[in-house]
């Protein structure tokens, strides 16, 4: 691919410290010279061994994406980024998207970034409040919806194909195609693709960009292989377990609480040419592990982001995935999105006195010699 003009596809010429996947991957992405360079600094977020969490989940080598890292805190920020500069290329002045919130809070910050309008259509009651915080804060429109997130993205479909209004959610291919640099990422971290990624499915957008993207660099030999595929469901959500629609999908993980994946079968192909597995893990798996990777690494994940991982210890546990495996758990989004599903509004610390003789004795210290 050669379009040397655009500013923001000089690969060979890009600085190493660039920021923003359209600067670091501009040679993999559909960039013209037209296309603005848009960022946030998304991208380039850790990959951290995960050796406390390896042992639970039982395998032997395990690394942690944590997409919780990126300026809004998803992973949603990777596709947002081209699917706005696209928009906005092709002359669009406002987006809409329907969110079950991770998007909404990407579209409304790269709307604001780029200095166009940004329309979210929420489905009511099920977002998490720091979700809907971002939104209102970068100033778009957020309109509560009476249904739930399959029929907000419908409407949302019906308004961007009959008005002037561009569709930035995931069934938009350049969502898809800023997503594959997650997995270029990963490769070029451990200097190969990994055995075993598994991640949470809701819309079957992510899991599908993870495919393309590790196909994409095995086909430019900057890896050897392609990654078997954990897609993790929520049990009462899990339309690509049971190979039928949800009609009232049910989840403590709002971020996959979808009962008719947009992506359903790009997302099949996926997983099933990998030689993975769709699992369903029930909403206390999905806490567990929430809560294990936050006390066993110190990584602060929103509940949806934990069900790959409780996935990936089943399929350890029943054989489909060896303990020898190098595995890939993608934590999806930031747990700060989410925090009364940490604490409960009614946590109320005990209040003790501001005395350190008496402080030492509640915490059992041992006095110096
Ligand atoms: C959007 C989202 C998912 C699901 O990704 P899909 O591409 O819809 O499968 C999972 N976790 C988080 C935190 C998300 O925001």
């Amino acid at each position: 691919m050669q379009s040397a003009t655009s500013e923001v596809t000089r690969s060979s010429t890009t600085p190493r410290t660039a920021r923003g996947v359209l600067a670091r991957y501009a040679e993999f992405l559909p960039l013209t010279a037209a296309t603005p360079a848009l960022s946030l600094a998304e991208g380039d977020t850790p990959l951290l061994a995960a050796p406390r969490l390896a042992k639970w989940i039982g395998v032997d080598d395990l690394h942690l994406k944590y997409e919780g890292a990126n300026p809004s805190g998803s992973f949603k920020d990777r596709g947002m980024v081209v699917a706005v500069a696209k928009a906005i290329e092709a002359g669009s002045t406002t987006i809409i998207c329907a969110s079950t919130g991770n998007t909404s809070a990407s579209a409304a910050a790269y709307a604001a970034r780029a200095g166009i309008e940004a329309v979210v259509l929420l489905p009511a009651g099920k977002v998490a409040r720091g979700k809907l915080a971002q939104a209102i804060m970068a100033g778009a429109t957020v309109i509560t919806l009476d249904g739930n997130f399959d029929q907000a993205l419908s409407v949302a479909r019906d308004l961007a194909r009959d008005y002037r209004v561009a569709l930035v959610n995931s069934v938009n291919p350049h969502r898809i195609a800023g997503q594959t640099t997650a997995a270029f990422e990963v490769c070029d971290v451990l200097g190969d693709a990994p055995e075993v990624v598994a991640l949470p499915v809701g819309n079957g957008g992510n899991v599908t960009a993870y495919s393309e993207g590790f196909r994409i660099y095995r086909d430019a030999n900057r890896s050897t292989r392609m990654p078997m595929f954990i897609g993790a469901q929520a049990a009462g959500a899990a339309p690509l377990v049971h190979g039928a629609p949800v009609a009232n999908p049910e989840t403590v993980a709002t971020a996959i609480r979808i009962g008719n994946p947009a992506s359903w079968k790009s997302a099949v192909n996926a997983v099933t040419s990998s030689g993975g597995e769709f699992s369903a893990v029930t909403d206390d798996e999905i806490l567990e592990s929430y809560h294990k990777v936050a006390e066993l690494e110190g990584v602060f994940c929103e509940p949806a982001s934990a069900a790959g991982i409780a996935a990936l210890r089943i399929a350890v546990r029943n054989g489909r995935v060896a303990p020898g495996m190098r595995a890939v758990c993608v934590l999806t989004g930031n747990g700060l999105k989410d925090p009364d599903r940490a604490v409960p509004e009614s946590f109320a610390p005990a209040i003790l006195p501001a005395d350190a003789a008496e402080l030492a004795r509640q915490l059992h210290l041992t006095r110096l010699s």
